[in-house]
């Protein structure tokens, strides 16, 4: 069974307006894109802080009652741990003084992340990115975009050209949703996490 949903706040993922975004610490989990910035941020203070990086939980940034990892720096709630493969689970882990997080050892993690492959594919991102692979834009506008994203005689990095061109395929899909006031308020909220 595909879970769609954002592996830290439960939000739906599965809705062509939703940008899932990959967990920032465990390989191929899916977290909405607020909950990523979240967990960045989160990471981000207790490197800055001088804090151990397991005095958190690894997949959702709180605290509360941690279990350890056995080899790396990192820790993991029970919350989490209950949440995501249920109270046996957690009793498993709780005997093993040998236990390793889910950066370590992706086993238990491997439905999950068949779920973030499958809703990664129909994402706006990647749906934006697959349609201007497929788009034949002409020399003359990709010339042109060029020469609005030159700063001085700085030449602008593929990168940037190709995040200025999915921000306008958005955006046109943004004006061409604009009566529907549904698709018009996500592709809105996307468009803020996004530019
Ligand atoms: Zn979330
Ligand atoms: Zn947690
Ligand atoms: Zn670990």
């Amino acid at each position: 069974m595909i879970e769609t949903i954002c592996s830290r706040c439960s939000i739906d993922l599965d809705h062509p307006c939703y940008d899932i975004q990959e967990h920032p610490l465990i390989p191929r989990i899916a977290t909405c894109f607020p909950c990523a910035g979240f967990i960045h941020d989160a990471i981000q203070l207790q490197i800055k802080d001088n804090l151990p990086l397991n005095d958190i939980c690894q997949w959702c940034s709180e605290g509360g009652s941690l279990l350890l990892c056995s080899t790396c720096e990192y820790a993991c709630c029970e919350d989490c741990i209950k949440s995501h493969f249920g109270l046996g689970a957690l009793d498993e882990i709780m005997k093993d003084d040998d236990w390793m997080c889910f950066r370590c050892n992706e086993k238990p993690i491997e439905l999950l992340q068949t779920s973030f492959d499958s809703l990664k594919s129909k994402s706006v991102y990647s749906t934006a990115l697959t349609a201007i692979e497929e788009e034949n834009i002409s020399d003359t506008e990709l010339e042109f975009l060029r020469n609005q994203l030159k700063d001085g005689d700085e030449e602008p990095s593929d990168e940037d050209l190709l995040a200025v061109r999915v921000q306008k395929y958005i955006f046109e899909k943004l004006h061409e949703a604009r009566l529907d006031a549904e698709w018009y308020l996500l592709y809105a909220l996307i468009g803020q996490y996004l530019f």
